[in-house]
């Protein structure tokens, strides 16, 4: 252990003073938390709007020259100024905001505008803290093409942080060459976090929000459903292809395989141990059989039948190239012996769907070829649990309880998942039996 996290606090977390004070409180309860990351302010209730979104309209009506961009900035600098108020510091947002308009004038593009948003926020955040402001520009360096220069940031942001005992660093950006700035996709400060953890060798990355549940089920499907407390970073990325996004993949890509776990905590309940995602489960972590279970609905299945299928050569190739060059995914892949279906979901499959059959008769000459609607995709997800010993027999038998048709099964190979396909009128029936047959104890 090196004594050193990096804490990144999200937009909830600083979007008022007494946000941004507990953050603080929790920063200075533990002193390896040395580094802190922090996006721009978010919303302070549903209908607020997010800075980020603020400064992205501001670009946009400016260039649409709409003069109605220098209120939009106005409002910016009043949300700071009311954060700058409550904290009691010193702190002059007017110079800020004027800088903010020059470079607006003198056409600075969106990304350098919206990055103000973070840049700002953490310059106050490190006045309050008393601690060291250090541009992410001068750490986290991005080729021309946007993607990280990953040697160049890990060597520089470790040399750069190793001066500072301690630091306040805006999320979200990086820089081409140190000079223009570049954002990250949209909730992109957690991708900072993973950088500097990573050029640090931080003993783990913490996320604060407002959130720091992972829940085993959908809670509108299950009720109280069981918080998951360990997961692993192959299982998280499993829920998220489920549609349950709770980080990045960029930032799972970043951690995972140099062994940086991540911590998901609630700043209004920091005593709460929160999530712990890591790449092996800690030892003791108890579980019935899996982490979770998640689910889409709407998926389609296109199942091609042809005799002689299970000798053909070349098939598989010729089929997925025609989805390919239409750039619409195949998700899943089920084989039968005289048949096979494509499980997708992508919108531009009905609209294409004519052409694509068409390619696929003129390609392979298939017996049949036939579309499957309203399948849902429900995961059971849980590393190691093929080891199980009447895993299927449990899982089948808790669906044919509700009464459901299973209408296609899929495990993984990497011993992860089971994905069961079943009709969307029975989605929710299925997620609750399996949630009682496979995750509560
Ligand atoms: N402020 C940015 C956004 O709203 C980045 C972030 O919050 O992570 O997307």
């Amino acid at each position: 252990m090196n004594n050193l996290i990096v804490s990144k606090f999200g937009g909830y977390s600083v979007a008022t003073a007494e946000n941004i004070k507990k953050a603080a409180e929790i920063i200075k309860s533990n002193t390896a938390r040395r580094y802190i990351v922090v996006s721009a302010p978010g919303r302070r209730s549903r209908d607020d709007i997010k800075v980020t979104d603020m400064l992205f309209m501001a670009h946009a009506m400016f260039s649409n020259k709409e003069k109605s961009y220098e209120d939009l900035l106005k409002k910016v600098a009043v949300r700071y100024q009311e954060i700058i108020d409550g904290l009691g510091i010193n702190f002059d947002i007017e110079a800020e905001a004027a800088d903010s308009m020059k470079s607006l004038v003198l056409g600075k593009n969106a990304d350098y505008i919206v990055s103000r948003g973070e840049y700002v926020i953490a310059k106050i955040f490190a006045e309050y803290l008393g601690w060291p402001f250090v541009d992410a520009a001068d750490l986290i360096f991005l080729k021309s093409n946007g993607t990280l220069d990953e040697e160049k940031t890990f060597t520089e942001a470790a040399e750069v942080l190793s001066k500072y005992e301690h630091a306040v660093i805006p999320g979200f950006y990086g820089s081409i060459g140190g000079m223009n700035i570049k954002l990250f996709p949209r909730g992109g400060a957690d991708i900072t976090g993973a950088i500097l953890a990573r050029a640090l060798n931080a003993d783990f990355l913490e996320k604060w929000s407002e959130t720091s549940q992972i829940f085993s089920a959908d809670p509108s499907i299950v009720e109280n459903p069981e918080i998951i407390r360990n997961i692993t970073y192959q299982e998280l990325r499993e829920l998220t292809y489920m549609g349950i996004n709770v980080i990045d993949e960029d930032v799972i890509f970043l951690l995972q395989h140099v062994g940086i776990p991540l911590f998901i905590k609630n700043i209004h309940y920091p005593d709460d141990v929160g999530t712990f995602v890591s790449e092996e489960l800690p030892e003791g972590t108890k579980r019935e059989v899996a982490a979770c279970i998640a689910g889409l609905r709407h998926y389609k299945a296109v199942k091609i039948e042809k005799f002689g299928l299970n000798k053909a050569h070349g098939i598989g190739e010729k089929v997925w190239g025609i989805f390919a060059r239409r750039n619409i995914p195949c998700e899943h892949y089920i084989s039968g012996i005289y048949n096979f279906s494509i499980i997708l979901k992508n919108p531009m499959f009905d609209l294409k769907r004519n052409e694509i059959f068409e390619e696929i008769r003129n390609a392979i000459n298939p017996e049949n070829i036939s579309v499957e609607s309203e399948l849902s995709l429900i995961a059971v997800i849980g590393k190691g649990m093929g080891t199980v010993k009447g895993l299927f027999a449990r899982a089948f038998n808790a669906i044919a309880g509700v009464d459901v048709k299973v209408r296609m099964i899929n495990q993984g190979s990497d011993d992860l998942n089971i994905i069961i396909g079943v009709d969307d009128k029975d989605f929710e029936k299925t997620v609750k039996a399996l949630y009682n047959a496979m995750i509560l104890s």
